[in-house]
């Protein structure tokens, strides 16, 4: 058997594709102005299980993943960049900003237990990709350069335009809100910037052939995309969100600048609300893993909630589930030790289909409740299931309380912990002992440097 998607393109699943056994997958990743909240991480968490579950079966993946650090301009101020706007509050470098924020992101991806990408290229040095495909698609008819010196995507030069989100182009208005508010060199309302005149901006542009600017947050997508997986990509991740414009945007690039179809399987994650609402600062509920691990929780708890719902539908995470998830992880890691201490694997094609199945996790979760209660498998058979399960579930499960090794997470946080100490970087240590609490580990600082030992909690 294959892993199915659901293809928000075809509206329907379909079996993933992949070239010369490897499925190249695409990912859109983080805008780095900010830590990125639970939200954000189960659509990241989303690529991870697609992979885990390609791989499970001896499948091999490549993930490409952009880093966003220029382009992406705010919902809430007209024409302003999210880093540029950020830069001016935390009163830094719009560059120190992405970077600050592009090391939290790869740390909370770690503490999910959510694998390394194979790749994750920066906009912001991408730049000479943009310019040679917006230069291709000017060449090609397909875009254009306005009276205002910016360079704009002719939509509707490309036949297909809306087929991904189903918004036609005769029924977007003109007036709908559209990226920017200041497009007076556009023919047609639904054409989108390529390339921005800088006009006054003077921070992260750079020269063009159209002069300085800076390029639109959906062609870094194309343009990485293409460059990075060869201009073909077998799936397609991204937030709901990002169905319309940003998918729409960028299917219409690539697809111009290849000639052909360039993505096989568009795979959209649903929104994630905290306690019955969208997570925003203004009704103060955005909830990052550091605030999970604060309260002493095991972020992996969060990764255990992501997977009791499925992935297309919309959920809802509470303090109360992140609690009681918490809990059920300390019970099965219990449950495991009573288990034995073998790392044997046993296949377990039930839950395989499960998740073979458009990651049908809570079903997949199911079957491992029917194994844990069945006295039809012998505890050491329960226990090789559930090591095989864990790799895809990824929750640690065969975690031990009195273990004398330590993940390679846990050591990866340690030596970030030893660093921050000798350059006397207090709070960023004081953050890796509670993120090394959090896993499980006892931090405590003597004469010689720091020593750990396993906490005995629950
Ligand atoms: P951003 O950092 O804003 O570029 O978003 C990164 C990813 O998170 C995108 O794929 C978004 O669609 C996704 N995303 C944003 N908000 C949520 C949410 N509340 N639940 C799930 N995914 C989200
Ligand atoms: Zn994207």
């Amino acid at each position: 058997m294959t892993l199915s998607l659901y293809d928000t393109l075809s509206r329907s699943v379909k079996p993933i594709t992949s070239l010369n056994g490897c499925t190249r997958m695409y990912c859109c990743g983080p805008t780095v102005y900010r830590d990125a909240h639970v939200g954000n991480l189960r659509t990241f968490m989303l690529s991870d299980l697609i992979r885990r579950t390609i791989e499970i079966s001896g499948g091999k993946v490549e993930l490409i993943q952009n880093i966003t650090d220029v382009g992406h301009m705010s919902e809430d101020v007209a024409d302003q960049d999210k880093m540029l706007s950020q830069a001016k509050v935390e009163k830094k470098d719009p560059f120190e900003i992405a970077r600050m924020y592009e090391e939290s992101f790869h740390k909370d991806l770690a503490l999910l237990n959510i694998k390394i990408a194979e790749l994750y290229p920066r906009a912001s040095e991408s730049i000479d990709l943009m310019i040679s495909m917006i230069n291709e698609l000017i060449v090609e008819g397909f875009a254009y350069i306005g009276s205002d010196r910016c360079v704009y995507f002719d939509a509707q030069s490309f036949e297909s335009y809306g087929q991904i989100s189903g918004n036609r182009l005769d029924a977007l208005k003109p007036g709908h809100r559209f990226e920017y508010s200041d497009e007076d060199g556009k023919h047609f309302h639904a054409d989108w910037a390529l390339w921005k005149n800088a006009g006054k901006r003077t921070q992260m542009v750079w020269d063009s052939p159209w002069g300085m600017g800076f390029p639109g947050w959906h062609i870094e997508c194309s343009a990485m995309s293409m460059k990075f997986l060869n201009r073909h990509i077998n799936v397609h991740v991204g937030g709901i969100d990002l169905r319309f414009p940003h998918h729409e945007n960028e299917r219409a690039q690539s697809n111009a600048f290849a000639g052909s179809e360039t993505v096989d399987l568009w795979v959209h994650g649903e929104h994630l609300l905290f306690e019955g609402r969208k997570m925003s600062k203004s009704a103060g509920n955005v909830i990052l893993i550091s605030d999970v691990i604060s309260r002493g929780l095991d972020p992996l708890a969060v990764r255990l909630n992501f997977l009791e719902n499925r992935y297309r539908s919309q959920m809802d995470l509470t303090w109360a589930s992140i609690e009681s998830a918490d809990l059920r992880l300390s019970k099965l890691r219990k449950k495991m030790q009573l288990w034995g201490d073998s790392l044997e694997s046993q296949i377990d094609e039930e839950f395989l289909a499960a998740m073979e199945g458009d990651l049908d996790a809570p079903r997949a979760l199911q079957r491992l409740r029917t194994i844990e209660k069945s006295a039809d498998f012998s505890d050491a058979d329960k226990r090789a299931r559930f090591i095989y399960a864990d790799k895809v579930l990824a929750l640690d499960l065969n975690r031990t309380i009195d273990a004398k090794t330590i993940s390679p997470i846990q050591q990866e946080l340690l030596d970030a912990r030893e660093i921050a100490r000798k350059q006397k970087r207090w709070s960023e240590s004081d953050t890796l002992r509670a993120q090394l609490e959090a896993t499980g580990l006892e931090i405590k600082d003597g004469p010689t440097g720091q020593e750990w030992s396993w906490l005995s909690r629950k």
